[in-house]
């Protein structure tokens, strides 16, 4: 991942790295697991580098994290596995901590330790201060290096920091600065892509990007409740009804506030024989359902990447899990990956399915200026939500 070219506009936060202590480190080992195998090791690898900082400066590392949603101890779900997975990544032995909350658990100086998983104790996910208190004990500096759990207040999140001095590590810096370089100090024009299923997952996410975006762009499944709201006949596409008068007062809300709200003006899709289809709003056959956005809707996105100097993106344009209706995600990610490396323009790509979609596009993360994969708490700071992990940050 490429760090964000602007810094000019971060929160007042603590990231100078200690020096000699012992670092108790939030990070985020919510890994894959399949049949009791870890799936993708991408998440641990992604830490090394901290870890490797910390130790230079003399630091002893004692991680904890969660993995899974379990209900009490669940030995299918115990952070053990990884022990021997973060063992070969760092080249070095740890010590792991099957019981946190035991003083007879607390270790001589190792120079690792992994805790067991957070979410074995109700004090995690309670925040209770009590058990902050208690797992504060394990250091006497807090990093907060998960990103991806910085919308949750839960006691290893909130609560630890209150009791020691603490910081944010690098890659959480790394990943607010990207996410405040196109909200709170953008190179404009701003353009901001936004797709997926449901509008009533975005509708936030839409609202908020309004006010800092120059053009909002809307495909997906999303994109069908504005048509249908609009008046198109959709067929039997994806859309919630409900909330064709939400997405009237957001067409109106761009209007007011001078901003482009851009929707599809052609669409691909299937009819009730199974036959595909481009066709435009206009004429969109009864029994058909969208799955796409059309050829003549990439071509203005393409335009109005080629404006501008920021570009966000989230929620993939159609269903791209299912060829042909991948073409209009796999055109975009390709265009802003290309402008991406000529131009320096700064792109910002996030959301769970679009992270697949970038992979399914033959893309890697470092084809775009920054990739969050930290779905639910990316999604919260576009819908200008203060992010409980930050906020714990910025009090001293
Ligand atoms: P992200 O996880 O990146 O935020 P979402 O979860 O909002 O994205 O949406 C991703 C899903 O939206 C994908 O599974 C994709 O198939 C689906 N999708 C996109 N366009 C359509 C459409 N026109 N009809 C049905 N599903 C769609
Ligand atoms: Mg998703």
């Amino acid at each position: 991942m490429r760090s964000s070219p602007h810094t000019g506009c971060s929160l007042i936060m603590n990231t100078e790295l200690p020096q000699n202590a012992r670092v108790l480190l939030r990070v985020d080992f919510n890994v894959p697991l399949q049949g009791g195998t870890v799936t993708d090791v991408t998440r641990l690898r992604s830490v090394i580098p901290t870890l490797q900082t910390l130790r230079q400066r003399g630091n002893a590392c004692i991680l904890m994290a969660h993995l899974g949603r379990p209900r009490g101890r669940n030995a299918d779900l115990s952070l053990r596995l990884l022990v021997p997975i973060l063992e070969s990544l760092l080249g070095e032995p740890i010590v792991f901590v099957p019981d946190p909350m035991n003083d007879k658990s607390f270790l001589p100086e190792a120079a690792y330790s992994l805790l067991e998983n957070l979410r074995f104790y109700p004090g995690e996910e309670a925040n209770e201060v009590s058990f902050a208190q208690q797992l504060s004990r394990w250091g006497n500096f807090y990093i907060n290096e998960a990103f991806s759990v910085a919308h949750r207040a839960h006691a290893s999140i909130v609560g630890v920091p209150a009791f020691l001095p603490h910081a944010a590590g690098p890659l959480f810096q790394q990943e607010l600065k990207a996410l405040q370089s196109i909200t709170e100090c953008p190179v404009p024009p701003v353009l901001a892509l936004v797709g997926g299923s449901k509008i009533s997952t975005k509708l936030g996410v839409l609202h908020h990007l309004l006010k800092k975006v120059d053009t909002l762009a809307v495909g997906g499944g999303l994109a069908n409740t504005f048509l249908a709201a609009q008046g198109y006949v959709i067929g039997t596409s994806l859309q919630e009804p409900a909330l064709h008068e939400k997405a009237r007062l957001l067409i109106q809300e761009a209007q007011q506030e001078g901003r482009t709200l851009l929707l599809p003006c052609d669409v691909v899709v299937r009819t009730a024989r199974g036959a595909t289809q481009v066709c435009p709003v206009e004429a969109i056959p009864s029994d058909a359902a969208i799955f796409d956005v059309g050829p003549m809707t990439v071509r203005r996105l393409e335009n109005e990447i080629a404006r501008a100097r920021t570009v966000l993106w989230n929620g993939p344009l159609g269903r791209f899990e299912e060829p042909p209706f991948h073409k209009a995600t796999k055109a975009i990610l390709h265009t802003l990956a290309t402008a991406t490396r000529e131009r320096s323009l700064v792109s910002v790509v996030g959301g769970g399915d679009s992270v697949a979609a970038l992979h399914a596009a033959s893309l890697d993360f470092s084809a775009f200026s920054y990739v969050s994969t930290s779905g639910g708490a990316f999604l919260e700071f576009l819908e200008g939500k203060e992010l409980p992990g930050i906020r714990a940050l910025q009090d001293s």
